[in-house]
């Protein structure tokens, strides 16, 4: 064994809970039980010289220790939890590697609309966004079952007041209003407005709840965690990937994913042009649970009702670098904002502000698929839609990774329309 061999196995040993139920440090105490009563490796031990059975006893230590993974995903938001789902179902061994806790940052900040209309659409994602909330209620009823908890799928729909100019320029919309009732029968609660509004039929999710559940599933499906651990750099022999290098230890696997969301770019060897873009928050306790049905979406604020009564209200569109401090003013002005559309929130009592920082890129659509380094992906950059997004993106990263074509076209969210050089 050599000295790195030795410090791998003795950091692993410290550090490491395995949660596959295949491999256990026992697996090295049964192999002195079976010396010890006389099975093959004892009958072995005793004809081989003794650095002979000395290096034997350190191949199995090492070959212990170093257990390796199918594919390591690092970062445990939606999307890499999703995805670790998505190929433990195609009978790979996943690792996710998480810098914090799994679902703490930006999904764990999101408001949980899936917003897949075509006003507010970038074109290319169109795809991929429709395909995605279609596949939710399939993908929710297999987390919920899973996991055992319920995560507030809601199918009221939205009801959105679009920007005058989408109103005017885009083909389908007019200045009137295209509602399946009256503004006033569907939402009785909302001021009287006099603006074009039109119903959407999406859905809404509580992101907390869905991450929260994802995280469960993927334990009860035997994909493997460390948490607390910052991955360093995605390690190569030869020009490919073999594993990863994170705070506590190095892990071993063939493939590698990069899902750190806002901090993609942060892991060598590639500066994925991943950005942080905040997101301020507040939710309010509706006086009643029915004050709010549909989502309300505006240009200056949207509102997202939750089964508990619960409303979330957001967001705002930041660029303030990696900072998730909230500011009381940016606050009370969507708390106001947010009274101009329910006039009735004026009594409601905050119950929580936050932010989260968005994984945004530069032209604002994901990045996915393969890079150069043969083993390694990615699957980032999924800014607003990323809740939204998350089905979708582990079926075709899941299908990529196995070698099979891609059900939607990934070609305009390629690693390769950045000039994103390796550091
Ligand atoms: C205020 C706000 C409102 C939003 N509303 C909506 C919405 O209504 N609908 C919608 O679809 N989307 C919404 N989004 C966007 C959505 O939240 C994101 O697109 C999505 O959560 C991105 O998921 P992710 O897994 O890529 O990133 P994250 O959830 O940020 O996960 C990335 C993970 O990687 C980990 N990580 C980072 N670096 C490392 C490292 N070096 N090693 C190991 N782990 C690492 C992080 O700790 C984190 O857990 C909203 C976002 C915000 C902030």
């Amino acid at each position: 064994m050599s000295n790195y061999q030795r410090v791998q196995w003795a950091r692993l040993s410290r550090h490491f809970v395995f949660s596959d139920p295949n491999f256990d440090l026992a697996g090295t105490k049964r192999f002195h039980h079976e010396a010890r009563n006389g099975g093959a490796e004892d009958a072995k031990l005793h004809y081989f010289p003794i650095f002979l059975v000395a290096s034997r006893l350190q191949q199995v230590f090492y070959n212990a220790g170093v257990k390796s993974w199918d594919v390591i995903v690092v970062g445990g938001g939606i999307i890499g939890l999703s995805l670790a789902i998505a190929l433990r179902k195609r009978g790979l061994r996943v690792l996710v590697v998480e810098r914090g806790e799994p679902g703490r940052e930006a999904s764990h900040a999101a408001a949980g609309m899936l917003a897949d209309c075509a006003i507010e659409m970038p074109s290319a994602l169109q795809p991929l966004a429709t395909a995605s909330a279609r596949m939710y209620p399939e993908y929710v009823h297999e987390l919920e079952d899973e996991s055992g908890m319920p995560v507030d799928l809601r199918s009221e729909g939205t009801i959105l007041f679009p920007p005058s100019e989408h109103v005017h320029e885009r083909p389908g919309f007019s200045a009137k209003s295209l509602l399946p009732a009256p503004l006033a029968e569907l939402e009785p609660a909302l001021a009287d407005l006099n603006r074009p509004a039109i119903y959407l039929k999406e859905r809404s999710v509580d992101p907390r709840a869905l991450v929260e559940a994802a995280h469960r599933a993927a334990k009860h499906r035997g994909v493997d965690f460390s948490s607390g651990d910052p991955v360093t750099s995605v390690d190569l022999a030869d020009g490919r990937v073999v594993g990863v290098t994170a705070a506590k230890t190095s892990f071993l696997s063939p493939i590698v994913v990069n899902c750190a969301g806002a901090w993609s770019g942060q892991v060598p060897p590639y500066r994925f042009p991943t950005r942080p873009v905040k997101g301020q928050m507040l939710s309010v306790a509706a006086p009643s649970r029915t004050l709010l049905g549909h989502v309300v979406r505006a240009p200056e604020v949207y509102l997202v009702p939750r089964s508990n009564g619960r409303i979330v209200i957001g967001s705002t569109l930041e660029e303030a670098g990696y900072d998730k401090r909230t500011d009381a003013e940016t606050i009370r002005k969507l708390q106001q904002a947010a009274v101009g559309l329910i006039p009735e929130l004026a009594r409601t009592r905050m119950l929580e502000a936050w932010a989260g920082l968005r994984p945004g890129t530069p032209d604002d659509l994901p990045i996915l698929g393969a890079t150069p380094t043969p083993g390694y992906y990615v699957a980032t950059g999924h800014f607003r839609d990323g809740i939204l997004l998350a089905p979708v993106t582990a079926h075709v990263a899941a299908q990529v990774i196995c070698g099979s074509k891609p059900d939607y076209d990934i070609a305009p969210f390629s690693f390769a329309r950045f000039r994103i050089q390796a550091a």
